[in-house]
């Protein structure tokens, strides 16, 4: 198959300039030093809708506590959800731990060879079987993430595109472009392209390795943005001393129901009805997906917060000490909230990270 595009010999040429483009530039990740398909699992999973630079240190904890699929399986999941904390997407961190306790009571503890029968497991879709079997198994099958989509949109045009429509072509293309000699480390240079130089809004068409083959450079078929809607919320910071005479303190914080649509048993700082009288002690912005979350939070005593208007707030309730709260499955605004007041400490690499592009993936 040749597409409208590129030709074979454009083809040999396209995979040896991103392969060698590559080698020269291919961030230094963790999960690129290793090609144990648990640990590439973990990576991928982490990966989907979240920035690289968020993922590193995440990865780097969970690895640390969880080194193997074993290891994950035996975990509870609160523990798990913890580590997961600042991720996002908590669903992901639920069917990773399912899928780990499913392979290890039903398939003796090791991941499936084959993206087809990865593609068996809870929260495993094509994006991450073909993701984990070429990159661990040296499997010929193509990777189309968001950020290959992008790159491929580009190559071919929009008039190839609409020609044969969408998605249908991307995915012929990508496994007609792959490199099967090298299939692991293709798939993720075209990612690092998508990632890194063929960006969604400035494509850095002037330092592309594949320049030559796009038919686009920089014009491309646009998705419609989604809209984007505003919120308001307020929570309550309700602190006390842990003991008598402790420097230390017990934040309040309120778990979220199993039945809630999102973050279900999550914990966060109580919800409140915005203070007639009192300034709140941080205002910030939160976006989730297309919703921007206009947060205010007020500083509460105790007696203030456990008068008779908030029992309804009280009933999954609890005090945490200030020194257990990186231990505790905190959404990504909670965890925000408090370290943005200095009631939680900072990770190192929250201090200095630097935003990455991350990876768009078959995820929820
Ligand atoms: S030339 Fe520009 S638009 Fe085309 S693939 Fe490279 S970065 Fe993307």
């Amino acid at each position: 198959m040749e597409t409208a595009a590129l030709t074979e010999q454009d083809r040999e040429e396209f995979r040896r300039q991103l392969l060698s483009w590559f080698r020269l530039n291919a961030r230094d990740l963790p999960w690129r030093q290793t090609r144990d398909p648990y640990r590439i699992w973990v990576s991928e999973v982490m990966l989907q809708q979240t920035r690289v630079a968020t993922v590193i240190a995440r990865y780097n904890q969970f690895i640390q506590r969880f080194p193997s699929l074993v290891s994950l399986a035996l975990a509870r999941e609160d523990e798990v959800l913890t580590l997961w904390s600042g991720l996002g997407y908590y669903r992901r961190a639920r069917l990773l731990h399912s899928a780990a306790q499913l392979l290890v009571n039903e398939h003796g503890g090791s991941l499936p060879h084959t993206s087809q029968e990865l593609r068996r497991l809870p929260g495993v879709g094509d994006y991450t079987a073909a993701a984990i079997a070429s990159i661990a198994r040296n499997e010929a099958v193509a990777v189309v993430d968001g950020n290959v989509e992008r790159v491929l949109t580009r190559v071919l045009g929009k008039a190839a595109v609409r020609r044969a429509g969408l998605p249908a072509q991307l995915k012929e293309t990508a496994g007609w472009l792959l490199d099967p000699t090298a299939p692991g480390t293709f798939n993720q240079a075209m990612m690092e392209l998508g990632a890194t130089v063929c960006l969604p809004h400035a494509p850095q068409c002037a330092d592309c390795p594949v320049r030559q083959f796009c038919a686009t450079k920089g014009e491309h078929v646009v998705a419609p943005r989604k809209q984007i809607v505003s919120r308001q919320t307020h929570y309550a910071l309700v602190k006390k001393p842990a003991e008598e005479g402790s420097k230390r303190v017990a934040v309040l914080l309120a778990q979220r129901p199993d039945s809630a649509s999102q973050m279900p048993g999550m914990w966060e700082l109580p919800a409140i009805a915005a203070p007639e009288s009192s300034e709140p002690v941080l205002r910030i912005r939160h976006a989730i997906t297309n919703t921007n979350f206009y947060v205010e939070v007020f500083s509460l005593k105790p007696e203030e917060f456990l008068g008779p208007r908030h029992e309804k707030a009280m009933e999954r309730h609890d005090w945490v000490v200030d020194s257990k709260l990186s231990e505790v499955p905190l959404t990504g605004l909670a965890r925000k909230i408090l370290m943005r007041l200095d009631v939680m400490a900072k990770p190192r690499e929250v201090r200095s990270g630097k935003a990455l592009p991350g990876r768009e993936g078959d995820f929820l």
